[in-house]
């Protein structure tokens, strides 16, 4: 067991990979897996492809080298997917790219790559690569690429996207503009100097463009299969294949079958991509497929593989070769039913490949020993004794092996680490034929130790990266555990080391086994309503304080720190709970200053002489791994004159937006409508009702009723509908929110246009697409009909409401209107035209019909105090 003293860069190296996700689910176990292990074992080509998003990655050629070559194979997304649309729940923003990082780790377990990420975010739709590199910082992520690059050492560098206005979407187009940068900058050594600490430069041999997408066309009749397995969320090709002219490239047969697993690459690709719950790429098998094409945009040319000319066996690294034959060796003795049969051949090959000093031999050397853990059968597990610890309280793990094969094998010794650093007390020995050994550990975690939050998130991010200042981390998909057992063990002669994340593995009734990563807790959790508390006259109001108890008999009090001008009464407020689970609301009344300002309170328990100033929430849905994170208990206080006239307010939630409590902290009367409510619910008794952004595409009853809610407009009632999605043309496909739009065919009444009409009492035309949209948040919006009662009423509109804006001013206009309605705002992105589309309204009977696609689903939440007025106007409408 001295066999390892690897270089500090051999570590950092061996590091990248160390986040070993939690699996939802093992796609692939058994002989399957262990002869990919094997296959693996042999082969050394490495690809890292890049993009933009999650669901960008050409899933199929990710799973064709990964589980068809057996390569490392890795995907770097840019983003976490922070600004698209959640069409499960109503997390936006950080939150929605948690969920996110973790729909893509389960993409990767079924497709077999590995899942990288830059401290960039997805900041929202944009048409060009200067906004995108601008708000990210053409340096910083650049230098995210090449520290990925430098570490992860790929043979061929894949990109999804060309780096031209044929990408579409503009932080598409800078993927692909920085990771040609990338790829020369990672070998030179005067760029990012500070890097060759850990890291030495790094020349990729290839650069590649996929196609498709921006990119040279796809292969003829390539369909779904040569679009990547991406179904029609994939953008269109640039050109018909027929047109090329272009040599046929280098390709991939990502439609081949396998017949070990079971399954072509395409299909793989189709239930890697049904991973992403959250963007609603759920897709279908089809047993058709054609080659992948790419060409080849750096390094030297290629005519038929991507790999051509490079070496890929044991051979390119020095003292390999009698490695690559001691594993062909083993493939050949390979039995499904006997996988013991091959330990030999790869305790052979352990102090050979533990002897080279170079980084991808140390991944491989691990990947040993994790083959020959699998080979013996072995059941290596740290399992905590609860998901949650708060500092002072014991951390407790039982670590447990179980040899459930023939195979001779000792437990020498074991390590926690991470949380803690210290020894095990292992009773080394040979281990019995299914009994498990197992090791007890428990003590306290420190007082002052900081609690589990997903690394990226540790700072707060500016609006467009994140901060990050452990340059170790960057990259990482996922938190390293809290702490891990290093275990060593003794195979059929041959020292092997295993380690294990602790984790808490549960059973659920509904949904069986379930994983979650044991995590660090704060005793308490100070959670507040509402990220934002609005006040719309100088009128104190009450402000809730919600204390969870993370841990048993939790005791002290709660204050607010607030800024000058504001007051708070009383002083502080105590609290004492018993269980953990428990919580307790203390109320504090919040006097606001006389003038508009806005400015940040913080909600503090001190509990056993330390403060906790965070909340807890948990983002829980049955496709991932629970995720629990701390945000900073702040609230931000928006003092601002709003006036409002409706009280009670109808809202018919859609696909998720958090209006209701934005509306409800404003002092509204909200009532969510259920079906029955649609369907034969008083409606009169609503002054206003507003449809919930996509409420016509989520909701078959929303579109079935809507005859009932232009009744309650016609008998005097005011109806406010937000964004609804043009349907998309191919009604078996998902719509992606990133791709160009087709161009719109507007015909009012003909069944062969992509738009959506009925959603008024006239037609107006929605098409699918982002042609129609505004996504500057800054973008100047001009009062067009400044008379409009929705401009002067009871609120009186200027151009200074549209200061201060998030993410975007408003997505999926009105293309064309029926000439009963009138618009109120124009806007438009820089270079593109006026649209008009974006609030239209009517009179219709003694009511008030208003559609209006500004992204107040983004602007309330947020405290905009401008976008309040507006939208108080537009409930106010009579
Ligand atoms: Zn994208």
């Amino acid at each position: 067991m001295t066999r390892r003293f690897p270089s500090p860069l051999v570590v950092a190296a061996a590091l990248l990979s160390a986040a070993a996700p939690l699996p939802a689910q093992r796609p692939f176990s058994g002989a399957a897996e262990i002869e990919q292990s094997l296959y693996k074992l042999n082969e050394l080509g490495t690809v890292l492809h890049i993009a933009a998003h999650p669901d960008d990655e050409r899933t199929n050629t990710l799973a064709y080298f990964a589980r068809g070559r057996h390569m490392r194979t890795a995907y770097l997304s840019l983003t976490r997917g922070e600004g698209g649309q959640n069409l499960i729940g109503s997390e936006q923003g950080a939150q929605l790219g948690i969920i996110r990082t973790q729909e893509l780790l389960d993409a990767r377990q079924i497709d077999g790559a590995e899942q990288f990420f830059s401290r960039a975010i997805d900041f929202g739709f944009t048409r060009t690569p200067e906004e995108t590199l601008q708000k990210w910082g053409h340096d910083r992520i650049l230098s995210d690429i090449v520290w990925i690059i430098r570490r992860y050492r790929p043979d061929i560098i894949i990109n999804g996207f060309s780096g031209t206005p044929r990408d579409g979407h503009g932080q598409h187009q800078a993927s692909a503009i920085l990771s040609k940068e990338a790829f020369t900058a990672a070998a030179d050594p005067t760029k990012f100097p500070e890097q060759l600490k850990w890291v030495q430069p790094w020349q990729a041999k290839r650069l590649i463009q996929a196609a498709g997408f921006g990119g040279p066309p796809a292969a003829a009749g390539g369909g779904r299969g040569g679009r990547g397995g991406r179904g029609a969320s994939q953008p269109q090709p640039a050109a018909p294949a027929a047109e090329s002219t272009e040599p046929p490239g280098p390709s991939a047969d990502t439609a081949a079958f396998n017949p070990v697993l079971g399954y072509s690459y395409d299909e793989l690709a189709v239930l890697s991509r049904s991973m992403h719950h959250s963007q609603g790429t759920g897709a279908m098998r089809r047993p058709d497929g054609a080659r992948s094409t790419f060409t080849v945009i750096g390094g030297p040319p290629a005519r038929d593989d991507l790999f051509e000319g490079i070496d890929t066996t044991w051979n390119r690294l020095p003292g390999g070769a009698p490695i690559g034959a001691i594993f062909a060796d083993a493939i050949r003795s390979f039995q499904p039913a006997h996988p013991e049969k091959v330990i030999p051949f790869l305790v052979k090959a352990c102090p050979l490949v533990a002897a080279i000093d170079d980084p991808l031999a140390k991944v491989k050397l691990a990947e040993l020993d994790e083959t020959i853990a699998a080979c013996a059968g072995l059941w290596i597990e740290a399992q905590a004794h609860q998901p949650e610890t708060a500092p002072g309280a014991n951390f407790n793990v039982t670590t447990t092996v179980v040899n459930r094969s023939t195979a001779p094998v000792s437990f020498d010794s074991a390590r926690i680490e991470g949380l803690f650093n210290v020894d095990l007390a292992v009773k080394p020995g040979p281990l019995a034929y299914n009994q498990p050994a197992t090791v007890e550990f428990s003590r306290a975690v420190p007082a002052g130790q900081p609690y589990t939050q997903p690394f990226w998130l540790a700072k707060k991010p500016t609006a467009d990266a994140y901060q990050i200042d452990d340059q170790l981390l960057i990259g990482l998909a996922d938190n390293p555990p809290a702490a891990k057992v290093r275990l060593h063990l003794t195979v059929d002669g041959a020292p092997i080391e295993i380690v294990r994340p602790v984790h808490f593995r549960y059973a659920d009734r509904a949904q069986g086994e379930r994983l979650r990563p044991a995590v660090i807790v704060p005793a308490v959790a100070v959670n507040l309503p509402m990220p934002v508390a609005l006040f719309p006259d100088s009128a104190s109001r009450k402000v809730q304080i919600s204390v969870h108890a993370n841990v048993a008999n939790p005791e002290g009090e709660v204050r607010l720190e607030l800024p000058a001008g504001w007051k708070a009464a009383p002083a502080s407020q105590p609290f004492k709970l018993e269980r953990a689970g428990e919580q307790e609301v203390v109320t504090f009344t919040v006097t606001p200053p006389a003038g508009e300002t806005t400015a940040s309170m913080r909600a503090v328990a001190r509990v056993a002489g330390r403060d906790i100033a965070n909340g807890a929430q948990v983002i829980a849905y049955p496709h991932i791994p629970s995720q629990a994170l701390f945000p900073a208990s702040d609230i931000k206080l928006v003092r601002a004159n709003i006036k409002v006239t409706a009280r009670k307010i109808g809202y018919i939630m859609g696909a998720g937006d958090e209006i209701p409590d934005a509306l409800r902290q404003f002092g509204l009367d909200v009532t969510l409508l259920s079906q029955s409510d649609l369907e034969q619910g008083d409606l009169s008794r609503f002054d206003a009702i507003v449809a919930g952004v996509r409420a016509y595409n989520v909701r078959a009853g929303v579109r079935a009723n809507h005859s009932r809610l232009m009744e309650y407009v016609r008998n005097g009632g005011t109806y406010v509908v937000q964004y609804q999605m043009g349907d998309s043309p191919d009604p078996n496909a998902q719509h992606n929110a990133n791709q160009p739009a087709p161009p719109p065919q507007l015909t009012f009444g003909q069944n062969t246009t992509p738009v959506t009409t009925n959603l008024g009492p006239y037609p107006f035309a929605v098409p699918f697409g982002n042609k129609y949209r505004v996504t500057v948040e800054e973008a100047p919006v001009k009062l067009t009909n400044l008379d409009s009662p929705l401009l002067q009423y009871p609120n009186h509109i200027n151009p200074k409401d549209f200061d201060g804006w998030v993410q975007e001013r408003g997505l999926y206009f009105a293309a064309q209107w029926d000439p009963h309605y009138q618009t109120v705002l124009a806007s438009q992105d820089p270079g593109e035209d006026p649209l008009a589309g974006g609030e239209i309204w009517t009179r219709y009977g003694k009511g008030v019909y208003i559609f209006t696609a500004y992204a107040w689903f983004r602007q309330l939440p947020a405290g905009v105090p401008g976008a309040w007025r507006l939208f108080a106007n537009l409930l106010s409408a009579k």
